[in-house]
């Protein structure tokens, strides 16, 4: 019998899952579950080709996953046959604590509970999907995979931030980065495509949420996400890097809360702020038909790409590989266009027919002649979590 992981991505009021085989990357089943807490809910099943939606009242998260177990038993398929050796669980925030994935155990619970400051709408979310999944999944183990464990390398110079170290000591104020289980599988799908270890790249993950990482010899050396997943590239909502005094101002002449300034910069912000739409394809869309305001923001876009790219550059004095990864990266090969127009001057030539290839496999779509490498490698963030909890696993 193959052997299975069911990976687990709980968040406040959604659980979403998929049922996989590791060594194959074969999805077995996948779902969501939705507006758990309102008065409906909703769960879609993906399973040997069919899609089952259910509509009803989904009270909280151990009524979700009780019902995606039963949707498991009804439409396949059935857990007690699958194999499964472990449910890996996706964890935002593992602060400086785990440099990998962990099995949960009464400690680790304990940690991840204990840094629910530092991600207040992550962590809860996901340990009320641990609490449920160790109650209905009780004979397996259940393995924590953390955002942050890829970035817990960064040089103490990445990683610290110019701020009172009393202060910052107290609070654990410091980089922590996030999207890690993206940076950590594109990275290393590249040295495997290219056949060396030896490399310096940037990965790109442009998503609604985006982040940038500078990745030498295997290693993080630098990424934009910080303290929280605020900090950084401009992204569907979030304003990304912003003058920290604008805090300040808001409270002081708007009146403006904490709270208040927390929904503006991470819900209100980024492309939806700047053109009032969020999507990718709606901006483009736009932005092609001669719409202004979204060519502008997408102007934004990519200037704050060019200086975190020509940043990286300088943290790794030099570059080997430049990749895009996630819905934007992997799909919008104009955005890849535009901002490699901007970056002639290091001797990057994109080779135009293969920036147009669509693909869910890593390619090149840069020229032989061209100076650096520049790739589209698809991320695939539960398989890089069904993988390390497995191989966490089978080590023990
Ligand atoms: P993700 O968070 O990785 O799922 O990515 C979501 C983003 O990818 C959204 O902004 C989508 O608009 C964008 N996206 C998906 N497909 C395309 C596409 N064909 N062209 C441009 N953007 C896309």
């Amino acid at each position: 019998m193959s052997q299975t992981v069911l990976v687990i991505n709980s968040g406040s009021s959604s659980i979403k899952y998929q049922l996989l085989n590791p060594k194959t990357g074969q999805v077995l089943a996948k779902g969501l579950c939705e507006q758990i807490g309102e008065p409906t809910g909703l769960i879609r099943h993906v399973a040997h080709g069919n899609t089952t939606v259910v509509t009803e009242r989904v009270a909280d998260h151990g009524q979700g996953l009780q019902r995606i177990l039963d949707l498991f038993e009804k439409c396949g398929p059935k857990i007690e046959d699958a194999g499964v050796v472990a449910v890996g669980h996706r964890v935002v925030q593992g602060g400086s604590y785990f440099d990998g994935p962990a099995i949960i155990d009464q400690k680790v619970h304990a940690t991840i509970t204990k840094l629910c400051p530092l991600a207040p709408l992550h962590n809860p979310a996901h340990l009320k999907g641990i609490d449920v999944g160790k109650k209905l999944l009780p004979d397996v183990p259940h393995v924590a995979v953390f955002d942050t464990a890829f970035f817990h390398s960064l040089p103490e110079a990445a990683a610290t931030y110019a701020l009172d170290q009393t202060v910052a000591q107290e609070y654990k104020i410091r980089r922590y980065g996030a999207h890690g289980t993206s940076h950590q599988l594109v990275s290393r799908q590249v040295s495997e495509f290219l056949g060396r270890d030896d490399l310096r790249q940037i990965v790109l993950h442009l998503g609604n949420g985006s982040s940038a990482s500078a990745v030498k010899n295997g290693r993080a050396v630098d990424t934009s996400m910080g303290l929280t997943p605020l900090e950084g590239l401009v992204m569907g909502t979030r304003t990304g890097d912003i003058d920290p005094a604008v805090v300040f101002h808001l409270a002081r002449t708007a009146g403006m809360s904490a709270d208040d300034v927390d929904v503006l910069f991470n819900k209100k912000s980024g492309l939806l702020g700047l053109c009032g739409d969020n999507d990718m394809r709606a901006v483009r869309g736009r932005a092609n038909a001669g719409d202004t305001q979204a060519r502008l923001a997408l102007d934004i876009v990519l200037h704050r790409l060019q200086k975190y790219v020509g940043a990286y550059v300088a943290v790794l004095n030099g570059l080997d590989v430049l990749t895009f990864t996630a819905g934007i990266g992997e799909n919008d090969g104009e955005l890849r266009a535009e901002l490699c127009a901007h970056l002639t001057f290091m001797g990057i030539e994109l080779d135009e027919d293969a920036n147009a290839v669509r693909s869910p496999e890593p390619r090149v779509i840069s020229t032989p002649q061209s100076k650096v490498t520049v790739m589209v490698v698809p991320t695939n963030e539960e398989l890089e979590i069904a993988r390390q909890a497995m191989s966490l696993v089978e080590g023990r």
